[in-house]
């Protein structure tokens, strides 16, 4: 078991001036909290943030990282919290161990495969510091090594799989080969143990002859190096089983032709030795010119530098060698924690910069930090700046673009889902439906059965999927809005006209006259007249020719009246048409000037309420339609009023006088006279227009002995 004086000494080992002191706390700390506790190997809790801090020791992290990695549990599984760690270990540590602890309450379930690059893509955005990946990364490699305790092959399998699927590639895109390597030798151990077990019985097959092959190119390659004066290290290794499995599976090949199960290595000084070296090689053996691939002129995106080069060997058989120095040796092995180094200052060189544009920026930030707080904001990490990752209720991961809000999601989820949206909560808490998503966040849906989506939707929504979708529902309305309404103004004029419409449809007329306009169905004809494109006449012309019109006529000169007054009948416009059969609620009785609003109704044309009609709020929204009232027109329309008077006499004959002078007609009067003797006298009378009405009102106030005038609907 590890100790707390091995972590201790290496860290001395790269870094001298340490404060020991945090790392000597954490311990004590980690100690008394997991005291008692037992892993399944049987060994006392602290095994294990004593192991996984020796491996950030290992890859020479800060001391921060290594307090974390010793605290790494405790918030998970003890009674400590955030707010503990930061009062004894300051902001950095806490901020570390609270996102180790976010990144293990991640919902994984058994759609990990399907989901993995997702699950790999939130977890790097989650850990907005990359040392909280590189404590997941340590944590997982200790559980991998004492997978054997678990007692459950199933769930055994389950981690393995898990492990194979996230944290080796997590492991892989950061560069940290060694870990990727053991990481993937475990869990194909778990995963497969038949494959393992038949790779690693052919790789040990005839060992002795393979060893002796080994010397034989090692000793021909050192050789050579010293002819050109090259002076270098040279290792042949074998392949890892899980390599040498999946070049199997993805070529389809058998054992015996996978020819590079064991690979060279040459280490050298500078990268001119490694351009001579592959001279060299390639002067002894013959290159396979197209394996030839230079990662010292074109490093991968992780950093990793390299000239990989297949020759024909001594027996002619493939070898394949790499050739790098030392530097970029350790880069490949460490990744990214190469460059995260303990000591202030150190600078990357400006090539390999370039590559991992947040990395240069992460390193060169050490520079100049002095608080806390200021260097951890300088180390978030930012992969994927257009991105968040959500999570359903079920586990599954969503991908939206940022600033989605939980209608996006709901779309992402289905387009039912979305239509019917009418709430979210995240994580717990009820959202606005504008609400702006984060990375992490769990996102429940609120539906409504029939709900339909809302046009406002179109401000805030992120995704194409929604706004698309959003847009189609809007279209299809206005559509058959403008269905029932073409279809009122056709069959109104189609009446005057002495004809009938929905006869003309079911004879085949109509559709004729739609596909004369271009049209795929009369739906979409009459819905283009309602959109105003078309008008009626322009129909019934093509469907009944002019003849048969004039003699169904019922006469010139009625006609001529018609068009005289077609122009506004009613004194309302709708939506700018006039050919439609218009009519007043009896409700509210609208007058002009009034707030109004019109309603389609179902073979009855449209009928005009006042917008704030009590019965208008309670009706279907979607068969709302815009009306206005005609500046041109002017005609008088009933409204009712009711004055509340001290009773007295002779008040009536007042008021009728008051009426009268305002050029007002009575259409309607009638009388209550309670035994307290206020009286209540409903009038309707015949006004022109709202502000006409509100003039006679207040004049009837002036009257003595009124107590009150109010316009009222209906009579009450
Ligand atoms: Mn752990």
């Amino acid at each position: 078991m590890i100790r707390i004086t091995d972590i201790l000494d290496t860290i001395v080992e790269y870094n001298p001036e340490a404060d020991l002191d945090i790392i000597d706390r954490a311990y004590v700390y980690s100690a008394r909290v997991h005291e008692g506790q037992v892993r399944l190997s049987g060994e006392p809790y602290l095994s294990h943030p004593l192991e996984v801090g020796k491996i950030l020791a290992d890859m020479r992290l800060d001391v921060e990282s290594i307090a974390a990695a010793l605290l790494h549990d405790v918030i998970e599984d003890t009674p400590a919290t955030k707010e503990d760690i930061q009062e004894m270990f300051g902001p950095g540590v806490a901020h570390i161990v609270e996102g180790v602890t976010k990144l293990s309450a991640l919902p994984f379930s058994n759609k990990v495969a399907q989901q993995a690059e997702s699950l790999r893509k939130m977890i790097l955005a989650m850990a907005d510091d990359i040392r909280v990946v590189l404590i997941k990364l340590a944590d997982r490699i200790h559980n991998m090594r004492t997978l054997k305790y678990h007692k459950n092959p199933d769930k055994q399998a389950a981690i393995a799989q898990e492990t194979l699927d996230i944290y080796a590639p997590i492991a892989a895109r950061l560069g940290i080969f060694w870990v990727k390597h053991e990481l993937e030798e475990i869990a194909f151990f778990y995963t497969l143990p038949d494959e393992y077990e038949y790779i690693d019985a052919l790789v040990n097959r005839a060992k002795d002859e393979k060893e002796a092959y080994i010397k034989e190119v090692s000793t021909s390659l050192h050789y050579k190096m010293e002819e050109m004066e090259l002076p270098c290290d040279i290792k042949g290794r074998y392949k890892q089983h899980y390599s040498i499995y999946q070049k199997m599976v993805s070529q389809n090949l058998d054992f015996d032709e996978v020819y590079d199960i064991i690979a060279f290595r040459i280490i050298l000084d500078t990268v001119p030795q490694c351009y001579a070296a592959m001279g060299a090689i390639h002067s002894m053996w013959k290159p396979i010119y197209y394996k030839i691939k230079d990662y010292i002129g074109n490093p991968k995106p992780n950093m990793y530098q390299s000239i990989h080069t297949t020759v024909i060997g001594p027996k002619g058989e493939r070898v394949e060698i790499q050739i790098r120095t030392q530097e970029m040796d350790r880069i490949a092995e460490s990744g990214i924690a190469a460059h995260w180094s303990y000591k202030e200052g150190t600078r990357i060189d400006e090539t390999t910069g370039e590559m991992f544009a947040w990395i240069r920026n992460l390193v060169e930030n050490q520079e100049n930090f002095n608080d806390p707080d200021e260097f951890l904001e300088n180390v978030r990490i930012d992969l994927y700046p257009d991105e968040i990752y959500v999570i359903t209720p079920a586990g599954d991961i969503k991908t939206l673009p940022k600033g989605a809000t939980p209608v996006d999601f709901a779309y992402s989820i289905h387009t039912e889902v979305g239509a019917e949206c009418t709430g979210a909560k995240v994580n717990g808490k009820i959202v606005p439906l504008a609400h702006e998503l984060k990375t992490g966040d769990t996102v429940e849906i609120i539906t409504t059965k029939g709900h339909s989506p809302s046009p406002d939707w179109l401000n805030f929504v992120k995704t194409v999927k929604a706004r698309t979708k959003i847009r189609a529902v809007i279209n299809a309305r206005e559509k058959e809005r403008s269905y029932s309404l073409g279809k009122e103004m056709c069959e109104k004029l189609f009446r005057k006209k002495n004809q009938n419409f929905n006869a003309l449809i079911k004879s085949g007329k109509v559709g004729e006259v739609a596909q004369h306009f271009g049209f795929k169905t009369v739906d979409d004809l009459i819905a283009h007249v309602g959109f105003g494109k078309l008008t009626p006449m322009q129909i019934l012309n093509k469907a009944v020719p002019q003849m048969e019109q004039d003699v169904k006529d019922e006469g010139f000169v009625s006609k001529l009246a018609d068009s005289r007054q077609k122009k506004s009948d009613t004194g309302i416009i709708v939506k700018g048409l006039n050919d439609i059969l218009v009519k007043f609620s009896k409700c509210c009785n609208p007058l002009p000037g009034d707030p109004i609003t019109g309603y389609i109704t179902q073979g009855q044309g449209v009928t005009i309420h006042r917008r704030n009609c009590i019965n208008i709020m309670k009706m279907s929204q979607e068969r709302l339609i815009d009306v206005q009232w005609s500046e041109e027109y002017t005609e008088s329309y009933p409204a009712s009023i009711r004055i509340k008077t001290d009773d007295r006499f002779g008040l009536l004959a007042d008021i009728a006088s008051v009426i009268s002078k305002n050029k007002t007609n009575i259409l309607n009067a009638r009388t209550d006279t309670s035994d307290t003797g206020v009286a209540m006298l409903y009038f309707t009378v015949m006004v022109e227009s709202s502000n006409q009405l509100r003039k006679l009102m207040s004049e009837l106030r002036r009257v003595k002995k009124v107590i009150d005038v109010k316009r009222i609907v209906q009579h009450e």
